[in-house]
Protein backbone atom coordinates (compact mmCIF):
# COMPACT_ATOMS: atom_id res chain seq x y z
CA UNK A 1 0.00 0.00 0.00
CA UNK A 2 1.05 3.98 -0.72
CA UNK A 3 3.24 4.93 2.27
CA UNK A 4 1.03 8.06 2.77
CA UNK A 5 -2.02 5.56 2.81
CA UNK A 6 -0.41 3.78 5.47
CA UNK A 7 0.84 6.11 7.65
CA UNK A 8 -2.81 8.02 7.65
CA UNK A 9 -4.68 4.82 8.87
CA UNK A 10 -1.77 4.37 11.38
CA UNK A 11 -2.69 7.85 12.88
CA UNK A 12 -6.12 7.46 12.71
CA UNK A 13 -6.08 4.25 14.24
CA UNK A 14 -4.07 5.81 17.05
CA UNK A 15 -6.48 8.98 17.54
CA UNK A 16 -9.57 6.73 18.37
CA UNK A 17 -7.35 4.84 20.70
CA UNK A 18 -6.42 7.81 22.19
CA UNK A 19 -10.22 8.75 22.87
CA UNK A 20 -10.88 5.97 24.26
CA UNK A 21 -11.05 6.86 27.86
CA UNK A 22 -11.87 10.39 27.60
CA UNK A 23 -15.21 13.04 27.97
CA UNK A 24 -17.34 12.53 25.70
CA UNK A 25 -17.40 16.62 25.05
CA UNK A 26 -13.88 16.33 23.81
CA UNK A 27 -14.41 13.36 21.15
CA UNK A 28 -13.98 13.19 17.72
CA UNK A 29 -10.32 15.12 17.45
CA UNK A 30 -10.03 16.22 13.91
CA UNK A 31 -7.13 15.26 12.06
CA UNK A 32 -5.31 18.70 9.91
CA UNK A 33 -3.22 17.12 7.67
CA UNK A 34 -0.69 19.42 6.99
CA UNK A 35 0.73 19.60 3.52
CA UNK A 36 2.99 22.03 3.30
CA UNK A 37 6.07 21.62 0.71
CA UNK A 38 4.35 18.89 -0.58
CA UNK A 39 3.13 19.08 -4.02
CA UNK A 40 -0.26 18.89 -5.45
CA UNK A 41 0.06 15.30 -6.70
CA UNK A 42 1.11 13.61 -2.99
CA UNK A 43 -1.69 15.86 -1.05
CA UNK A 44 -4.35 14.47 -3.77
CA UNK A 45 -3.88 10.59 -2.40
CA UNK A 46 -5.36 11.86 0.73
CA UNK A 47 -8.27 13.63 -0.94
CA UNK A 48 -9.20 10.56 -3.00
CA UNK A 49 -9.14 9.04 0.35
CA UNK A 50 -11.83 11.10 1.35
CA UNK A 51 -9.63 13.07 3.97
CA UNK A 52 -11.30 16.68 4.20
CA UNK A 53 -9.74 19.23 6.36
CA UNK A 54 -5.86 19.86 5.54
CA UNK A 55 -3.50 22.78 6.86
CA UNK A 56 -0.97 25.05 4.95
CA UNK A 57 1.49 27.44 7.00
CA UNK A 58 1.62 29.87 4.09
CA UNK A 59 -0.17 31.99 2.09
CA UNK A 60 1.37 31.87 -1.32
CA UNK A 61 2.41 28.66 -1.08
CA UNK A 62 -1.24 27.50 -0.26
CA UNK A 63 -2.66 29.67 -3.30
CA UNK A 64 -0.33 28.40 -5.83
CA UNK A 65 -1.45 24.37 -4.43
CA UNK A 66 -5.28 24.97 -3.32
CA UNK A 67 -6.91 27.37 -6.00
CA UNK A 68 -6.36 24.19 -8.43
CA UNK A 69 -7.12 21.47 -6.04
CA UNK A 70 -10.36 23.34 -4.66
CA UNK A 71 -11.71 23.43 -8.43
CA UNK A 72 -10.64 19.76 -9.39
CA UNK A 73 -12.36 18.58 -6.08
CA UNK A 74 -15.41 20.08 -5.71
CA UNK A 75 -17.25 17.59 -4.06
CA UNK A 76 -15.07 16.97 -1.50
CA UNK A 77 -16.22 19.46 1.13
CA UNK A 78 -12.31 20.13 1.82
CA UNK A 79 -11.59 22.48 4.93
CA UNK A 80 -8.35 24.16 4.45
CA UNK A 81 -6.77 25.57 7.56
CA UNK A 82 -3.79 28.48 7.84
CA UNK A 83 -1.69 27.29 10.56
CA UNK A 84 1.28 29.83 9.99
CA UNK A 85 1.38 33.53 10.90
CA UNK A 86 -0.53 36.12 8.63
CA UNK A 87 0.70 39.24 7.65
CA UNK A 88 -2.15 41.64 7.46
CA UNK A 89 -1.11 42.53 3.18
CA UNK A 90 -1.98 39.07 2.68
CA UNK A 91 -5.23 38.76 5.00
CA UNK A 92 -7.79 39.26 2.32
CA UNK A 93 -6.14 36.96 0.08
CA UNK A 94 -5.73 34.72 3.06
CA UNK A 95 -10.00 34.71 3.61
CA UNK A 96 -9.65 33.96 -0.63
CA UNK A 97 -8.57 30.82 0.07
CA UNK A 98 -8.48 29.79 3.70
CA UNK A 99 -11.67 28.12 5.04
CA UNK A 100 -10.46 28.42 8.95
CA UNK A 101 -7.55 30.94 9.98
CA UNK A 102 -5.80 29.75 13.11
CA UNK A 103 -3.65 32.15 13.84
CA UNK A 104 -5.36 35.57 14.67
CA UNK A 105 -3.35 37.11 17.03
CA UNK A 106 -3.51 40.84 17.24
CA UNK A 107 -5.60 43.82 16.64
CA UNK A 108 -4.33 44.72 13.39
CA UNK A 109 -4.84 41.13 11.53
CA UNK A 110 -8.55 41.05 13.28
CA UNK A 111 -9.38 44.26 12.03
CA UNK A 112 -7.98 43.69 8.56
CA UNK A 113 -10.16 40.11 8.18
CA UNK A 114 -13.20 42.23 9.75
CA UNK A 115 -12.86 44.57 7.18
CA UNK A 116 -12.54 42.22 4.35
CA UNK A 117 -15.32 40.19 5.82
CA UNK A 118 -17.59 43.12 5.96
CA UNK A 119 -16.59 44.35 2.01
CA UNK A 120 -17.19 41.18 0.85
CA UNK A 121 -20.41 39.84 1.56
CA UNK A 122 -20.59 36.77 -0.66
CA UNK A 123 -17.84 35.10 1.08
CA UNK A 124 -19.09 32.17 2.77
CA UNK A 125 -18.99 31.89 6.78
CA UNK A 126 -15.02 31.50 7.64
CA UNK A 127 -13.80 30.09 11.05
CA UNK A 128 -11.10 31.46 12.85
CA UNK A 129 -8.89 30.55 16.01
CA UNK A 130 -7.25 32.63 18.07
CA UNK A 131 -3.44 31.98 18.67
CA UNK A 132 -2.00 31.89 22.44
CA UNK A 133 1.80 32.26 22.54
CA UNK A 134 1.59 29.80 25.63
CA UNK A 135 4.44 29.48 26.36
CA UNK A 136 5.14 33.17 26.67
CA UNK A 137 8.18 33.18 24.25
CA UNK A 138 9.53 36.45 22.92
CA UNK A 139 9.98 35.36 19.29
CA UNK A 140 6.87 33.30 18.93
CA UNK A 141 3.51 34.97 18.08
CA UNK A 142 0.12 34.36 19.17
CA UNK A 143 -1.30 36.61 21.60
CA UNK A 144 -0.25 36.82 25.44
CA UNK A 145 -1.77 34.17 27.62
CA UNK A 146 -3.02 37.28 29.98
CA UNK A 147 -4.94 39.20 27.09
CA UNK A 148 -6.42 36.35 25.49
CA UNK A 149 -9.71 36.66 27.19
CA UNK A 150 -10.13 40.42 26.55
CA UNK A 151 -8.80 40.16 22.66
CA UNK A 152 -11.50 37.12 21.95
CA UNK A 153 -14.04 39.46 23.44
CA UNK A 154 -13.39 42.21 21.63
CA UNK A 155 -12.78 40.09 17.92
CA UNK A 156 -15.93 38.04 18.96
CA UNK A 157 -18.14 40.89 20.24
CA UNK A 158 -17.10 43.94 18.78
CA UNK A 159 -15.56 42.64 15.15
CA UNK A 160 -18.36 39.82 14.90
CA UNK A 161 -15.15 37.20 13.73
CA UNK A 162 -16.55 33.52 14.19
CA UNK A 163 -13.93 32.38 16.45
CA UNK A 164 -14.31 28.91 17.29
CA UNK A 165 -11.20 28.23 19.63
CA UNK A 166 -7.98 28.81 20.71
CA UNK A 167 -4.49 27.73 18.84
CA UNK A 168 -0.94 26.93 20.09
CA UNK A 169 2.72 25.74 19.86
CA UNK A 170 4.42 24.72 22.88
CA UNK A 171 7.79 26.08 23.41
CA UNK A 172 10.18 23.61 21.65
CA UNK A 173 12.45 21.35 23.92
CA UNK A 174 10.01 21.35 26.51
CA UNK A 175 7.96 18.65 27.89
CA UNK A 176 3.95 20.14 25.96
CA UNK A 177 1.44 18.64 28.67
CA UNK A 178 1.86 21.55 31.25
CA UNK A 179 1.10 23.92 27.91
CA UNK A 180 -1.47 21.72 26.65
CA UNK A 181 -3.50 22.07 29.87
CA UNK A 182 -3.13 26.07 29.89
CA UNK A 183 -4.69 26.29 26.36
CA UNK A 184 -7.47 23.71 26.82
CA UNK A 185 -7.99 25.33 30.62
CA UNK A 186 -8.76 28.71 28.29
CA UNK A 187 -10.96 27.60 25.96
CA UNK A 188 -12.81 26.58 28.83
CA UNK A 189 -12.82 29.48 30.79
CA UNK A 190 -14.03 31.19 27.23
CA UNK A 191 -16.77 28.73 26.19
CA UNK A 192 -14.84 27.29 23.42
CA UNK A 193 -15.06 23.88 21.77
CA UNK A 194 -12.41 23.71 20.00
CA UNK A 195 -8.45 23.45 21.03
CA UNK A 196 -5.99 23.19 18.00
CA UNK A 197 -2.84 22.06 19.64
CA UNK A 198 -0.66 18.83 19.31
CA UNK A 199 1.77 17.70 15.70
CA UNK A 200 3.48 14.40 14.97
CA UNK A 201 5.49 14.03 17.92
CA UNK A 202 3.04 14.55 20.48
CA UNK A 203 -0.42 14.69 19.23
CA UNK A 204 -1.37 11.47 21.45
CA UNK A 205 -0.61 13.52 24.61
CA UNK A 206 -2.25 16.94 22.90
CA UNK A 207 -5.49 14.21 22.24
CA UNK A 208 -5.25 13.39 26.01
CA UNK A 209 -5.62 17.15 26.98
CA UNK A 210 -8.51 17.88 25.29
CA UNK A 211 -7.75 18.75 21.47
CA UNK A 212 -9.96 19.20 19.23
CA UNK A 213 -7.90 19.51 16.16
CA UNK A 214 -4.57 18.02 16.01
CA UNK A 215 -2.31 19.28 13.41
CA UNK A 216 0.19 16.42 11.82
CA UNK A 217 2.38 16.75 8.79
CA UNK A 218 5.70 14.51 8.72
CA UNK A 219 3.78 11.65 10.58
CA UNK A 220 1.21 11.75 7.62
CA UNK A 221 3.95 12.68 4.51
CA UNK A 222 7.40 12.05 5.95
CA UNK A 223 10.27 14.32 6.57
CA UNK A 224 10.36 17.73 4.96
CA UNK A 225 13.65 19.05 3.04
C1 LIG B 1 4.46 22.22 10.25
C2 LIG B 1 3.48 22.47 11.32
C3 LIG B 1 2.82 21.40 11.94
C4 LIG B 1 3.08 19.95 11.61
O1 LIG B 1 4.31 19.57 12.14
P1 LIG B 1 4.79 18.03 12.06
O2 LIG B 1 5.82 17.94 13.12
O3 LIG B 1 5.35 17.85 10.69
O4 LIG B 1 3.63 17.18 12.31
C5 LIG B 1 1.87 21.72 12.91
N1 LIG B 1 1.59 23.00 13.26
C6 LIG B 1 2.22 24.04 12.68
C7 LIG B 1 1.87 25.42 13.12
C8 LIG B 1 3.18 23.82 11.69
O5 LIG B 1 3.79 24.87 11.14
Amino acid sequence: MNKILSNYGEILKQIRFCERNLDRKYCETKLIAVSKQFPKETIQILINKGHKFFGENKVQEAQSKWIDLKSENPQKQIELHLIGPLQSNKANLALDIFDVIQTVDREKIALKLNKYLEEKTDIKKKKFFIQVNIGDEKQKSGIEENLAQQFFKWCSKDLKLNIIGLMCIPPFGEPPEPFFKKLRNLCDLLNLKHASMGMSNDFKSAIEHGATFIRVGTGIFGERN
